[in-house]
């Protein structure tokens, strides 16, 4: 596991910026068979029936149109024409308050364009949040590499003055996060609170497990400390014991925090939690640019490398 993480998880995590790999492995059916497992489906219709079986089984949702890095203009309006899409289809569910929610990435809907990046971001975002609001969803603003957070969080800031439940992500790994989680525990926000899945220089990241670990428990201390509505976005079993603990200490009601876990990742002890009367959202996944996501969960865990490289040979 040391070799895996100091070696292969930062080859894997920066291939996941290749376009060439990318087209590859869009072209291997077995690839779509492992990726199965991670994402719910290409189309909008496999997303709406995830949600169904989700909500069937006492799960909150959040849905993630899959995409990233977008460089084109008329990519990233494709990517609101999804969510408006979307949108639709989810409210027609009868789910419980707050139950749906759709998580975003800013670099699907333009922050990386050369001219205005920002200002499209933060546009298509509003008109995001604004339809959401009216089909009675939630919106998260997911987190990306480290240098996209000072005008994510910039964004989120200014949306959240019209749309104060518009919740994002903060990464443990990250030597900022502490003073981030400060900020966002004391104004009442919906913070999902993740370790953190991109390959990052040790000048901004933790470079190890154990501290990183260490760090999402001090952030998710004072989250749960303050006036926030934390998510907790987590399959380690000693970061979703320590949340439980911690809700005691602060005496925090049972809804006023969640747990969040990955769509195919540790379904048994998400449905074991919601059985218990936790608060649990599945983070689901859809859509055909599904190598970044993918490649970012092999990295976690070195026996779905193996799992993936035994279906390439046997396939
Ligand atoms: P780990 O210590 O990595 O894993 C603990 C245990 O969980 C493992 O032993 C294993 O049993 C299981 N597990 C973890 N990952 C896998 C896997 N891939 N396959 C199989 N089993 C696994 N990261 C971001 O950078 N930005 C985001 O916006 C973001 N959003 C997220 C939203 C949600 C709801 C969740 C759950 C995660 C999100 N992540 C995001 C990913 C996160 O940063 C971690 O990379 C990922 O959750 C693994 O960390 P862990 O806390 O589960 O602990």
């Amino acid at each position: 596991s040391a070799l895996f993480d100091s070696v292969l998880r930062p080859v894997i995590t920066r291939a996941a910026g290749s376009q060439r790999i990318k087209q590859t492995s869009q072209r291997l059916p077995v690839t779509e068979r492992v990726v199965d497992r991670f994402v719910a489906g290409e189309s909008e219709s496999d997303a709406l029936a995830a949600i169904a079986d989700a909500l069937g089984s006492g799960l909150s949702v959040t849905i993630d149109h899959l995409g990233e890095d977008t460089t084109d203009e008329t990519q990233a309006s494709a990517t609101v024409a999804a969510y408006l899409s979307l949108l639709q289809g989810m409210s027609q569910f009868e789910a419980p308050p707050g139950a749906l929610e759709v998580s975003l990435k800013l670099t699907a809907l333009g922050q990386c364009l050369p001219r205005h990046g920002r200002k499209i971001a933060e546009e298509n975002t509003h008109t995001i949040c604004g339809a959401a609001a009216a089909a009675g969803v939630l919106v998260t603003v997911d987190a990306e590499d480290h240098g996209t957070v000072d005008e994510r969080l910039d964004i989120v800031r200014t949306l959240r003055g019209e749309y104060p439940e518009l919740g994002t992500v903060l990464q443990a790994y990250l030597r900022r996060t502490e003073d981030d989680c400060q900020e966002f525990a004391a104004s009442g926000a919906r913070i999902r609170l993740c370790k953190g899945a991109y390959s990052e220089p040790a000048s901004v990241a933790y470079p190890e497990r154990s501290l990183i670990d260490e760090a999402y428990l001090r952030c998710l201390r004072i989250l749960m400390k303050g006036t926030g509505y934390p998510m907790v976005a987590s399959h380690d079993p000693t970061m979703i014991e320590a949340a439980e603990l911690m809700a005691i200490e602060f005496g925090r009601e049972p809804h006023s925090w969640e747990h969040q876990m990955l769509y195919g990742i540790r379904a048994d002890e998400q449905q074991r939690l919601a059985t218990a009367g936790h608060a649990v959202r599945v983070y689901i996944p859809y859509g055909q640019e599904w190598y970044g996501y993918f490649v970012r969960r092999l990295a976690e865990k070195p026996a779905n490398l193996g799992f993936f490289l035994r279906a390439l040979v046997s396939g």
